[in-house]
């Protein structure tokens, strides 16, 4: 595996494996691994002749009161999970190479920044897209791999693909959960012993929405209700959100007839956590979405 930190040198890279008609799968992540990012990497390595993984922590991404400091890292676990796993490039830059100066331009989310995280987080899709433009543009994946556990992600992302017209694949893939149902994310290691039993309750509430969903409810209004009944009466943290919406455009909907997402985010004493599942017309859960070209 190489670990390669220059832009210009992944840029290069990636230009000859390009010149061999090698097929990159491209996995960006902000590292701390575990085993919902490792997914992504198994399946990308299927699917791909070259697996690249990018760790960078983006600071753009993360709001004035947000932990950006204290956002776990461990690159040396990472670094050997990844060779483990058989990936082949790790790019791993410097906030300094990334962003050298101040950004001559912004890149705006204008479509589904007003639900979801983006209420509380305005600038963190934009922050996303803009590090995820210039990951696209230095790597140049033919494929890449998202997790639906940041469903909001994979439908921002799906814009951003479409309008600048990145002629790659997105693979939005299940969430990896533990036993208890509790989504994996690297955020978890800041719950405490306590929080992170109350923390089970946002899926277990999502499960209990679908199974209101399966005996004949259509309102999402009461269906939220109880989610927040549930989440109040079973946890200490403060709920932010819970929303269900058409998905992937995350607009509003008055009756559940088409695919929705559910979803909720609570805030804990140090990690903010969030979860959802998506549900299609017919009842069933969806977990994996994939979009643009094969
Ligand atoms: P992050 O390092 O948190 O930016 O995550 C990198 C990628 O891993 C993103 O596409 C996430 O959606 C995905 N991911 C995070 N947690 C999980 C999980 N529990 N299951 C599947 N994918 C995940």
């Amino acid at each position: 595996m190489e670990i390669i930190n220059s832009l210009k040198e992944m840029q290069q890279k990636v230009l000859n494996l390009k010149k061999e008609n090698q097929e990159i799968g491209f996995v960006p992540t902000m590292g701390y691994f575990h085993e919902g990012h490792l997914s992504l990497m198994e399946r990308a390595k299927l699917e791909n002749d070259i697996l690249i993984v990018s760790i960078f922590v983006n600071p753009l991404q993360f709001g004035p009161d947000e932990d950006y400091d204290h956002y776990p890292r461990d690159s040396k676990r990472d670094y050997q999970l990844a060779e483990e796993l058989g990936v082949d490039i790790i790019f791993a830059p410097s906030v300094e190479e990334m962003y050298p100066q101040e950004l001559s331009l912004t890149l705006q989310v204008k479509e589904r920044n007003d639900v979801l995280c983006a209420r509380s987080r305005p600038t963190h899709f934009d922050g996303v897209v803009t590090v995820l433009a210039k990951l696209f543009n230095i790597i140049l994946p033919n494929r890449v791999y998202f997790g639906m556990k940041d469903a909001q992600q994979v439908a921002v992302v799906n814009g951003l693909i479409h309008d600048l017209n990145f002629p790659t694949q997105l693979i939005g893939l299940p969430t990896v959960r533990e036993n208890s149902g509790l989504a994996k994310s690297s955020r978890n290691v800041n719950l405490s012993d306590a929080e992170k039993i109350e923390a089970e309750w946002l899926y277990k509430s999502l499960i209990q929405a679908k199974d209101m969903i399966n005996a004949g409810e259509t309102d999402p209004d009461r269906i939220i209700g109880q989610i927040k009944n549930l989440l109040e009466n079973h946890t200490n943290g403060e709920i932010d959100y819970v929303e269900i919406l058409a998905f992937p455009s995350l607009n509003s909907i008055k009756m559940i007839d088409t695919l929705i997402i559910i979803a909720v985010a609570v805030k804990f004493e140090k990690a903010r956590l969030i979860d959802n599942i998506l549900i299609n017309k017919d009842g069933q859960v969806v977990d994996v979405f994939v979009q643009g070209r094969e």
